[in-house]
């Protein structure tokens, strides 16, 4: 079998509900998408539910060859982008290139991908996740506790920019998930918009009120003695890694012993790079909780993770080109079936209708870091969020 050509598509889709965290409180329900195929002679195709214009530079790498050789691949691409690095556009390519190659590996063999990956365990527990710092208390109450009808007993929240706000918010999530469970696992996630000090004050504030289980990157994504400072002075266990890039940035992390869990992702240079760097934080002990991502394929990957914690849910209606998608959550797990490779049937007609609808408007993301991130300047700005 061998790689014949490949096409990328790419389209934009208005959400059921706008994102929004701390650098970008407002939110936005439009977002940028595109879809990866890579084509055999055998008429199998992979699919990755990203993809950009470098993977055109890249595909050189792999046409006519044998695609189930994926770790060659994947290093020839690494080595390929050696001095310009595993960043940006090209980082973005090779992940998609990598994940399209596993979802095809895995159709040749007629399996889901957990099954490729050698798990026997089609199910992965997840946690929910508002990215929602835009969402009224109301609206933020109703998000979690849908999840709580699903058996979700854990969620993450969008904080930062206001303590008092934030405390307030947590108890909204509190009580929401206090359905699925007397004790419901609590996560914050600032996005890097504090300073050190200003991580410990504000935690340490809301630990006097509530037991958090991570804060996601507290601080920088590179600090690692911030990191460890942050670890060092708070109960919370440190969560971060999901904007480093592959395994090597994780060094100064983990022989530092700046981060208590690793949040990681297909986008850390495919599922080949996530399996590294999981791989890594298992001899060191260090648990993994996976990102939400389109379609919720991570799970496919999370099961055959052993240090694997739960993985993120958003679902806020990203999958409008797709037919088919990971989304059986039951007793706080997403479920996976047989449907070979990722678990996701792209429609070719949805897929068109999108690329065809006029929008007269360009998405924000990927949102830039807000005025004020990393000082000690507190408070929205008039209007920025519009809370009732
Ligand atoms: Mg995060």
């Amino acid at each position: 079998m061998k790689i014949t050509d490949f096409r990328v598509e790419k389209y934009q889709q208005i959400m059921d509900r706008p994102l929004g965290d701390s650098n970008g409180p407002s939110g936005d329900d439009l977002i940028n998408s595109s879809i990866l195929w890579i084509n055999t002679d055998e008429g199998i195709s992979g699919q990755a539910p990203m993809g950009n214009d470098y993977v055109e530079n890249l595909f050189q790498l792999i046409e006519g060859k044998d695609p189930r050789e994926i770790f060659t691949h994947w290093k020839n691409m690494i080595d390929f982008v050696f001095k310009a690095g595993d960043e940006g556009e090209a980082h973005g390519a090779l992940s998609a290139i990598d994940i399209a190659l596993w979802d095809l590996k895995s159709k040749i063999y007629g399996e889901p991908l957990w099954k490729t990956l050698g798990s026997d365990d089609p199910k992965c527990k997840i946690y929910a996740s508002d990215i929602g710092y835009n969402l009224s208390d109301q609206e933020l109450f109703d998000f979690f506790d849908g999840m709580a009808e699903k058996g979700v007993d854990s969620g993450k929240v969008k904080i930062g920019i206001s303590t008092e706000d934030d405390v307030r918010r947590i108890g909204v999530v509190h009580e929401a998930l206090s359905k699925a469970s007397k004790r419901p696992k609590i996560m914050v996630d600032s996005n890097e918009y504090w300073s050190v000090k200003y991580a410990i004050q504000t935690i340490s504030k809301i630990e006097e009120k509530f037991d958090i289980f991570w804060a996601e990157e507290p601080v920088r994504r590179w600090d690692y003695k911030g990191l460890r400072l942050v670890s060092e002075n708070i109960k919370a266990a440190v969560s971060t890694g999901e904007n480093l890039n592959n395994v090597g940035d994780f060094y100064s992390l983990i022989s530092n012993q700046a981060a208590d869990i690793l949040n990681v992702s297909t986008y850390q240079s495919g599922v080949t790079g996530l399996k590294q760097i999981s791989n890594i934080a298992y001899a060191f002990e260090l648990p993994v909780t996976t990102m939400n991502c389109i379609g919720n394929y991570n799970a496919q990957i999370a099961s055959a993770i052993p240090n694997h914690v739960m993985m993120e849910v958003v679902d806020p209606g990203r999958e409008q080109a797709y037919s088919k998608w990971n989304d059986n959550i039951e007793d706080g797990f997403l479920h996976l079936d047989d449907t070979p490779g990722l678990g996701l049937i792209v429609d070719e007609n949805k897929l068109k209708k999108l690329q065809s609808a006029k929008i007269n408007r360009k998405a924000k993301a990927p949102w830039g870091r807000r005025k004020g991130a990393g000082l000690y300047i507190k408070g929205f700005a008039k209007g920025e969020v519009k809370w009732k």
